[in-house]
């Protein structure tokens, strides 16, 4: 069958209803790859849901196209949200596509180059404060309460509806749950959106188990790990650099529920795995999404993890939305003569 986009394939799933316009940018319907080299070494079956593939190159496209739909079906024109990037850059497509307009406000200096080029070329209405994201968020939801302008940041219910048909998707291509699931947690909503995906589809017998779910968060902007908001969070996972968790408590309740946990990864382990990941599985996929592998490895080091079992790791954003992380972790490209001798004899010493 002809793929038609998330809200069409899980319309039943979905807060839809006949007045919901049908809005899509073919998002969703992304592949779950299996890491061949990394499962062989480990003995675990990893398998990584690349959500970088999304139209707009990260999961947030998922949500969003439920929110625009549904602010559209409430008569809204006009989109606000704060980002560190992937949001605002959904958060512009999806109004482009539907004709409206979209206000994004960003914390300056803290976005991916890649995401912010995304923003502006949709034509969104961008604005940079001095400020974290946490600030912006304030400011976003005090408009949002005073004029017409709808909110679509993740505190937004439609939001977590349309991320929860990534689990649905995983399931329908296991099988059944993965025995674990490892994202990343920012403000947390996708992993309480996987929560309720597994669970619908595990009261709709389209699974028999759960998955153990571990989330995981930056050393420098670990406030759920570390029970205390984190007033200058920071991490070159600028996707997971959140202070102030907006969904705290429901990510608690599904380490809890699911007898997983939450715990803190160091940037140097970060860029470690973001590496790994291309180098042994030729996946790119952008900072805060590979701290999923760095916990993978920690957790299977630790034993939490056990060989036979299935792991579907979360990449959630593209590695192409930052290319300076890339950059400045890599070996610098120097020029040299264009001698057929010179090039012969590095490409053979290498
Ligand atoms: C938004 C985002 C996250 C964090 O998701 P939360 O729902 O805020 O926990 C992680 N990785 C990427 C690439 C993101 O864009």
């Amino acid at each position: 069958m002809i793929y038609k986009g998330l809200i069409k394939k899980y319309a039943a799933y979905l807060p839809i209803t006949k007045a919901t316009p049908s809005l899509t940018l073919l998002e969703g319907n992304t592949p779950l790859i299996k890491a061949i080299n990394l499962s062989k070494k480990y003995g675990v079956s990893i398998y990584f849901k690349y959500e970088g593939l999304n139209p707009t190159g990260s999961f947030k496209d998922r949500g969003m196209v439920v929110a625009v739909a549904k602010a559209i079906e409430e008569g809204s024109n006009h989109i606000i949200c704060a980002s560190t990037g992937n949001t605002s850059a959904s958060a512009a497509a999806y109004a482009a596509r539907a004709n409206i307009k979209c206000s994004v406000i960003i914390p300056s200096g803290k976005i991916a180059y890649g995401k912010l080029a995304q923003a502006l070329i949709y034509g969104a209405n961008v604005i940079a404060v001095d400020g974290n994201f946490d600030e912006a968020l304030d400011i976003v939801k005090t408009l949002a309460d005073k004029y017409p302008i709808t909110l679509v940041n993740s505190i937004n219910p439609y939001r977590l509806q349309g991320q929860k048909t990534s689990s649905f998707e995983i399931v329908d291509d296991l099988g059944d749950s993965p025995d674990y699931l490892c994202l990343p947690v920012g403000n947390a909503g996708n992993i309480t959106a996987y929560w309720m995906g597994f669970n619908e589809y595990l009261y709709k017998h389209k699974c028999t188990s759960l998955p153990t779910v571990y989330g995981f968060q930056a050393k420098g902007s670990c406030p759920i790990v570390e029970n205390r908001i984190f007033t200058h969070p920071e991490t070159i996972a600028t996707a997971i650099r959140i202070g102030n968790p907006v969904n705290w408590d429901n990510a608690n309740k599904v380490a809890k529920q699911s007898k997983g946990d939450i715990t803190a990864i160091t940037d140097e382990k970060i860029v470690e795995a973001y590496k790994l990941l291309a180098l042994t599985e030729g996946i790119f996929a952008e900072p805060a999404s590979c701290i999923s592998l760095a916990g993978i490895l920690q957790k299977i080091q630790l034993g939490e993890i056990k060989k036979g079992s299935t792991v579907v790791g979360i990449l959630t954003g593209n590695g192409l939305k930052d290319p300076d992380s890339a950059i400045n972790n890599i070996k610098k490209v120097e020029s040299i003569a264009c001698d057929e001798k010179k090039i012969k004899e590095i490409i053979f010493n290498e």
